[in-house]
């Protein structure tokens, strides 16, 4: 019987260290459900300014990796955290990569240099797997910052027998990000040319593409949602990636991506002015009440349904279709709240339209966590009418905190909410499927009938509120499918 005894993560944000979205929830969450499993779990991350401003308690390890970035040989100093109860946690240090404000990028430019950054993480992250922590098991890395290491393994560390025998999981968690860079730069990724840059390799459009040497050089990957894992063999949703993952069709599979109820639960979230649980949802009135006092929104009265959104405000997460469902929206007798950010291609119309709305529509900006929480908390109805979502996590966090999602239907959103049916009573939210501003209104006109219905609404509230998408039953999934590949 095979046993899996060691995982190695390799991300470039995890939870609580560094994050961005999605990605650093499930490399926060995933190795603590794996570890329950009985498997030791290490991550590598580097050490972000982020991660240093938050004072976690790192102990430098002796010595220092060396890799080649291009004709250059650079160092990297490796810290470790401290822990007993969570995964370990090895961080790699260079501050002229990785002492900056943001993990990529402002909001509105990424990095000049992320692919040397990211380059010499990959490079550094082999050199540390090979010799100078235990060896693992199982690779799984995730997203194109990392999509180098499959390619790195069969490449120049072909002759590392230790780093070659490892299987690859690759994880791709958002297939809109492909890490495209000028093919001028290929030299730096230390792969050679000939073999690396074609069309089986990493050339995309006469660019290298980063994410697509995860999909073909790992030995198998995943994505975040059953539904997604379709949704991407086909142009729709391939983002010109279709015909590389149809090449890997058989070595692809969607498991959903859990959430950390650790954190998000409503009986126990810091966060909230009241706790509250199905039993009694008294407590969630008096997270309504505070949350209008907070965020000031016009008209306060707790009866009136309060609608939220909590989002990176990029394109693929359907703010146009709010913004022309808007007037209409707002000529019901409801309140909207969002809390995002981005760049000001969105902000800058949101901005526009809460200033026009008179309160009505309240928009905050920037990264908030607490107000993240007091918002599944407080709010009535969750919109989230994504282009696509490969998973989507502020959906399952709303169902749990009752507060009922009206979502396209896509992705792990097709996945994780069930259209309500007044007749059988079954159901927690509401879903459209086109892509239409019409289809998103009916929607959440849908929900408003229920919500001015308080018995059945209260059932929508209870079904949302018994869902378990717990990590334990996605870490069993990722359990088995690490056994196939070694
Ligand atoms: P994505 O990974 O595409 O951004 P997900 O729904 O999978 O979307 O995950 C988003 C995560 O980021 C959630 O944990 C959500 O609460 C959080 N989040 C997004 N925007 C903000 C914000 N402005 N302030 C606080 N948390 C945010």
């Amino acid at each position: 019987m095979k046993r899996i005894k060691r995982i190695v993560f390799i991300s470039s944000e995890a939870v609580p260290f560094a994050k961005s979205g999605g990605l650093a929830d499930v490399s926060g969450a995933l190795p603590a459900a794996l570890k329950k499993l009985g498997v030791e779990v290490s991550i590598i991350l580097p050490l972000y300014r982020t991660v240093k401003e938050k004072g976690f308690p790192l102990v430098r390890m002796p010595g220092r990796v060396h890799v080649p970035l291009g004709s250059d040989t650079l160092s990297a100093a490796v810290y470790k955290h401290i822990t007993t109860d969570g995964p370990d946690a090895y961080f790699l240090d260079r501050e002229e990569f990785f002492d900056r404000r943001g993990l990529y990028g402002t909001e509105e430019e990424d990095y000049f240099d992320n692919l040397e950054r990211f380059t010499f993480f990959s490079h550094c992250a082999l050199q540390l797997i090979d010799g100078l922590i235990p060896a693992p098991d199982i690779l799984h890395c995730h997203d194109w910052q990392t999509g180098l290491v499959p390619a790195l393994r069969i490449g120049p560390f072909s002759d590392k027998p230790l780093i070659s025998r490892i299987p690859v999981l690759f994880t791709i968690h958002n297939l809109g990000y492909q890490g495209i860079f000028p093919a001028e730069k290929f030299s730096l990724t230390g792969l050679e040319k000939d073999r690396f840059f074609t069309m089986e390799a990493l050339e995309y459009w006469g660019k290298i593409s980063l994410l697509k040497a995860g999909i073909l050089f790992a030995d198998a990957v995943t994505t975040v949602s059953p539904t997604y894992s379709k949704e991407i063999l086909t142009p729709q949703y391939g983002k010109g990636m279709e015909g590389i993952l149809q090449k890997r069709a058989g070595d692809l599979h969607g498991i959903l991506n859990g959430v950390d109820y650790m954190d998000w639960d409503p009986e126990t979230d810091r966060y909230l002015p009241s706790n509250y649980g199905p039993e009694s949802l008294a407590g969630k009135m008096v997270c309504k009440r505070e949350l209008l006092n907070e965020i000031k929104i016009n008209g306060k009265s707790v009866e009136k349904p309060l609608l939220a959104m909590v989002s990176r405000l990029d394109n693929q997460k359907g703010i146009d279709l709010v913004l022309k469902i808007l007037d209409d929206l707002l000529k019901q007798d409801l309140s909207l709240l969002i809390l995002g950010s981005g760049g000001s291609d969105i902000v800058g119309p949101l901005k526009a339209a809460a200033k026009k709305s008179k309160g009505r529509l309240v928009l905050k900006t920037g990264f908030d966590e607490g107000l993240a929480h007091r918002i599944m908390g407080g709010a009535d109805i969750f919109l989230m009418p994504s282009r696509y979502e490969p998973c989507g996590l502020t959906q399952m966090y709303a169902l749990k905190y009752g507060t009922i999602p009206v979502v396209r239907a896509t992705g792990g959103l097709e996945d994780t909410v069930k259209q309500f049916d007044r007749k059988t009573g079954k159901g927690n939210g509401f879903k459209f499927i086109p892509y239409e501003a019409g289809a998103f209104l009916r929607a959440v006109k849908d929900s408003l009938k229920f919500f001015n219905d308080p018995s059945a609404w209260k059932g929508i509230q209870e079904n949302a509120m018994s869902e378990d998408f717990s990590w334990a039953r996605s870490a069993k999934r990722y359990m088995s499918l690490y056994k196939s590949l070694i």
